[in-house]
């Protein structure tokens, strides 16, 4: 139980109510019941800004169809280090999730996860060549060996109707898929879990944004709180802290002040979906089809035509458009680019700032696009599309991480990064690819970092929790089919 007074104490606090609080929280509360734990969360209900169902494209991110986890090097040969890494986080999480299922904590699986094809498509010489080298380098290892590739037209129409109808005859085009692809409600999924962590004692304060973070003289972290109802302001005191406030993480990383803080910035990134309003085109679709990103595009931006489920309806999308605003989280302030910029982390931003023009001017040209030029890259994937049947929404932001880098000065960097205090009180999650999907092996990374000494202790249970934790299924066929028949089964994916 937390101790009472002027300053509630807890063992734990979680800043944010999205994915990544929620997956720690939960793994917290089973490995170590007795902990207390605080959770405070700005907005009035958990998983509002990115882990919402419309603010992200929901794939479950296993590297079988998204082309840039698997790069082709100058000599064409396609590097699967990436993808083979992501896939066995991905094999993680849905452990996981899995077991989460059979211990009551998630509901009926299809509320947050649904079975979906991944199919990559791409169209012209280069990119054809590319995507049958990239078939060849994965086909053999075991965690890709169900991977089917094509470019046959024909077969392409039988695996998603819309991107062949109206296609220019003799264009070559290619497709690899993998039948056995997700797509996931992040946002369900958060919900699900923030609710038993309440069940289970947890103190949920929605409508409290914290706002600074300081150490006491006795080792714990001060956390400034502001009610935002009742406009009250407290300091609740934690052994230790978990920054999970997305877009808001490094704000509050900055102000806690610890020295591995120093040298990062944010570079946000925003984004938006165009969504299919005919229920027949909709119900005619049955995959998440990935391309190739366009020239300067991040690799985030690369365009994709999904079926989503979300409360339990089907829907269509197609994007992302990429934009630029300052804003760090959806619901936050255009101030929050230029308030994270301090003297420590100016020269890491004025030299991505100087090697990323491409991206600058790809990002340019993506705000100018008109509702008519973002329906024609639309039918780069479906020709067929009818500009009024698809209305824009707009998702969440993404705050890419730029980094010191002792080559080059400062790099701007496209995946997540756990950055924790040397005596791991404190940890903060930055950026955002390949996000959600991973959250499981990014807190089991987190555990290990932050209590070292209780790490082994809580190895078995983690074991029960994820049996693949510390293991590589890559090298471990049998692991990966016992594995993969019991999520299969457990979470409905066949
Ligand atoms: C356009 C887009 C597409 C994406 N597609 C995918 C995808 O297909 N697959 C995938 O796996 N991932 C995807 N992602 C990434 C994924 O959405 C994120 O990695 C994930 O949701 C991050 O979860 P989080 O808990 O860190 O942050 P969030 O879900 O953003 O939660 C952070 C919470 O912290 C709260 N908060 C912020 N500041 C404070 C404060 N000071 N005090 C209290 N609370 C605060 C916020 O209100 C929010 O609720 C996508 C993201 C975007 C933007």
């Amino acid at each position: 139980m937390p101790q009472s007074g002027a300053s509630p104490a807890y063992d734990v606090v979680l800043i944010g109510g999205g994915i990544m609080s929620a997956t720690l929280g939960t793994m917290l509360n089973e490995l170590e019941p007795d902990w207390s734990i605080a959770l405070y969360e700005n907005l009035h209900q958990a998983g509002q800004e990115s882990s919402d169902p419309w603010n992200n494209a929901g794939t479950g991110h296993a590297a079988l169809c998204e082309l840039n986890y698997s790069p082709a090097g100058k000599n064409g040969v396609v590097d699967i280090t990436k993808a083979t890494n992501i896939n066995e986080q991905y094999h993680m999480s849905l452990q996981y999730w899995a077991h989460l299922v059979d211990n009551g904590t998630l509901k009926a699986p299809n509320s947050f996860i649904n079975p979906l094809p991944h199919m990559s498509f791409v169209w012209g010489d280069d990119h054809a060549t590319y995507l049958q080298a990239r078939y060849e380098a994965m086909v053999p290892n075991p965690l890709f060996a169900e991977m089917e590739h094509t470019e046959d037209p024909d077969k392409i129409a039988e695996w998603a109707p819309l991107l062949a109808e109206g296609r220019t005859p003799g264009q070559r085009v290619a497709a690899s898929r993998f039948e056995r692809g997700t797509d996931v409600d992040f946002g369900s999924l958060t919900r699900q879990l923030i609710s038993k962590l309440d069940e289970n004692g947890v103190q949920l304060h929605y409508g409290h944004k914290v706002t600074d973070l300081s150490r006491d003289t006795d080792g714990r972290w001060e956390v400034s709180v502001h009610d935002r109802l009742s406009g009250q302001k407290f300091t609740a005191k934690a052994r230790f802290v978990f920054i999970g406030a997305g877009g808001g993480a490094l704000e509050l990383l900055q102000a806690s002040g610890i020295p591995e803080a120093k040298g990062y910035g944010g570079f946000p990134i925003s984004g938006q979906f165009l969504r299919a309003t005919n229920q027949r085109v909709i119900d005619r679709h049955h995959a998440k089809v990935y391309g190739q990103a366009a020239v300067g595009a991040p690799p985030m931006s690369v365009p994709h035509l999904d079926t989503r489920f979300v409360d339990g309806r089907r829907s269509l999308m197609f994007g992302p458009y990429a934009g630029f605003s300052t804003n760090f989280l959806k619901t936050g302030s255009y101030l929050d680019l230029p308030k994270s910029i301090r003297p420590h982390n100016l020269g890491t931003m004025l030299n991505v700032a100087k090697d990323n023009f491409d991206l600058v001017g790809y990002l340019v040209s993506e705000v100018l696009k008109t509702h008519s030029k973002k329906v024609d890259t639309l039918r780069d994937f479906y020709p067929n599309a009818v500009e009024d049947e698809w209305e824009l929404i707009t998702a969440g932001q993404r705050v890419q991480v730029m980094k010191k880098d002792p080559k080059k000065g400062g790099v701007l960097q496209f995946g997540t990064e756990l950055v924790s205090g040397a005596d791991g009180s404190i940890a903060a999650l930055l950026g955002a690819s390949p996000g959600a999907s991973t959250a499981a092996p990014i807190m089991i990374d987190l555990l290990r970092r932050s209590f070292p000494e209780r790490f082994t202790s809580w190895e078995t249970k983690l074991t029960e929790m994820i049996p693949s934790q510390g293991r590589r299924l890559n090298e471990d066929p049998k692991l990966l089919a016992e594995i993969t028949r019991e999520t299969t089964k457990t979470l409905q994916l066949a």
